[in-house]
């Protein structure tokens, strides 16, 4: 497969084309891999903002006003596309994440999962209705689109995560307003591009790049009507504050710290392998990466010295290289961060059994690499413990049997994903009946469910009251309507005073 080389400036897609915009400010986008800048991305200045507001509520009568089959169909079409194209918005996803290019085609695939049932539009949107709720009057009820909503997204998934929120909010009919994380915005210029393609009219889909200026500005809109945030804790509660200070549906979803239980009776092989990939996939870069293993009676001390070897052997290179595990992180930042937490955990009392801190990658010396770590004996009291370190650390905790497990993971302030590992049903259906958790995998690392269930997490992963995508999706992006009506047979009775009942 071909690399992404593409050095060109990186603007907006607004009404239906690629433009610089107006905005003077730029930003450098970085290859990880290399640690060198690849191209220059322009941030959206107010002015910016305001033209994709204005394109996407010019668009909005028309679209909501076309049929859901016809608005499905440009759906398939997309569909199509985004298939055709599969490789080549993979390449532009290593390039500017650095995940391995298996990774990030499997990501456009979780995101074509969503495309695929957005395509069940006219379904989705059917309403109900009671005939006869009084004599000759029927009730039904419909669901209508908002108008022009915003997604703002992260970069650890630049395709999926975006996939998650506008085909939904197209097929149901609103305009949408896209803006992407700046480390790696240029995959959501294809998708624009490709959604014009299939026949989606100017102004239903834009992207507006930049930082806290433009999602302020998005926020504050009174045209905006929703607005779907996907990114760490901290910012999420602030969107999920300042949209409902502006009247605005919101749905925020937040940071993580998934735990993965192992229960002595677990078939060890599997769960080292599970924890090998959901620790280490994407350089623990994933909201759904497990960080923390939480070891139960003797599976810690027969499953530790499997874990170590596993993760001494992980084949970290940039994401290109065919036989690489593991790609590097996303900025210099995020490497500082992350060996931060090495030394804040060993000062803490862990026993630090692997260091990725010595790593080098032979001809990306500048890279943005880490080797994968490990730490044991890591207690809730410490700081890399409760803090998500987004990166390819794994914590293990030990506890004596479930009831502890479960009690330790209860008391963690996120809650987004979770797994245990075991051969015992009834501890399985335990745990997931009293885990404080959204989304539990049982013998399953990363349940992220699929395309029809819904994403999110509970606590502080997930502010607002609906999960993302699925039938919480189609909500979210619509409101109800009900209709009563009745159609008199004979003269009109003269007007009734009381309230309506069921005569
Ligand atoms: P981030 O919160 O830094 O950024 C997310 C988005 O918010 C970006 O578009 C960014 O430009 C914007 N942003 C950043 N600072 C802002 C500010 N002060 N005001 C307004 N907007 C701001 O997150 P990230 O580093 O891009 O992504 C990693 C985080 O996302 C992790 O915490 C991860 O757990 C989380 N995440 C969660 C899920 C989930 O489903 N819960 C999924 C993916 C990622």
């Amino acid at each position: 497969m071909q690399a992404y080389t593409d050095t060109a400036e990186v603007g907006h897609y607004i009404q239906g084309r690629r433009t610089p915009g107006q905005g003077t400010r730029t930003q450098p986008i970085y290859n990880p891999a290399t640690g060198g800048v690849t191209r220059e991305l322009r941030l959206a200045s107010l002015e910016d903002v305001e033209a994709a507001v204005r394109s996407a509520a010019a668009a909005f009568p028309a679209w909501a006003a076309t049929p859901a089959p016809r608005r499905a169909r440009v759906m398939f079409k997309f569909l199509e596309l985004i298939n055709a194209h599969h490789d080549e918005l993979a390449a532009i996803i290593t390039a500017e994440h650095g995940k391995v290019f298996s990774d990030a085609h499997g990501e456009v695939a979780r995101g074509i999962d969503i495309i695929e049932f957005a395509c069940g539009a006219p379904q989705l949107l059917k309403g109900d209705y009671t005939e006869q709720v009084a004599t000759g009057l029927d009730n039904w009820t419909m669901r209508q689109p908002l108008g022009v909503v915003a997604g703002i997204t992260p970069f650890n998934f630049p395709a999926m995560v975006p996939c998650w929120m506008f085909p939904l909010a197209i097929v149901t009919g609103n305009c949408f307003i896209l803006k992407p994380s700046e480390r790696d915005p240029s995959v959501t210029l294809r998708i624009a591009e490709l959604l014009s393609e299939a026949g989606l009219p100017d102004g239903v889909f834009n992207v507006v790049q930049g930082d806290k200026q433009a999602v302020e500005a998005l926020l504050s809109h009174p045209e905006v009507q929703a607005v779907s945030f996907v990114g760490s804790t901290p910012i999420a509660r602030s969107i999920y504050e300042q949209g409902a200070r502006h009247g605005k549906r919101v749905q925020a979803l937040g940071g993580a710290k998934n735990h993965m239980v192992v229960m002595p009776d677990a078939d060890l092989g599997q769960a080292v392998d599970a924890l090998i990939g959901s620790a280490y996939g994407a350089a623990g870069e994933r909201c759904m990466a497990v960080s923390v293993a939480v070891l139960v009676g003797d599976a810690a001390d027969r499953i530790m010295p499997l874990l170590a070897e596993r993760a001494r052997a992980l084949k970290v290179s940039h994401g290109m290289d065919e036989t690489a595990e593991m790609g590097p992180v996303i900025t210099q930042d995020a490497l500082q961060r992350i060996r931060n937490y090495l030394d804040i955990g060993t000062s803490e009392g862990a026993q630090l059994v692997l260091d990725g801190r010595n790593l080098k990658v032979p001809g990306h010396e500048d890279g943005f690499f880490i080797g994968g770590s490990l730490f044991d004996h890591v207690t809730p009291s410490m700081r890399i413990y409760q803090e998500e370190i987004f990166g390819p650390v794994l914590s293990c905790v030990r506890a004596p049997d479930i009831d502890s497990a479960i009690h330790i993971i209860n008391e963690h302030s996120f809650g987004n994903g979770v797994a245990c590992f075991t051969r015992d049903g009834h501890a399985a259906r335990e745990f997931a009946r009293r885990i404080q958790v959204g989304m539990v995998g049982i013998n399953v690392p990363i349940p992220v469910p699929m395309a029809w269930h819904g994403f999110g997490g509970w606590k502080n992963s997930l502010f607002g009251d609906m999960h993302i995508y699925g039938e919480e999706g189609v909500r979210f992006y619509t409101r109800q309507k009900s209709v009563m009506q009745r159609w008199p047979d004979s003269e009109s009775k003269g007007p009734e005073f009381a309230f309506p009942t069921h005569g």
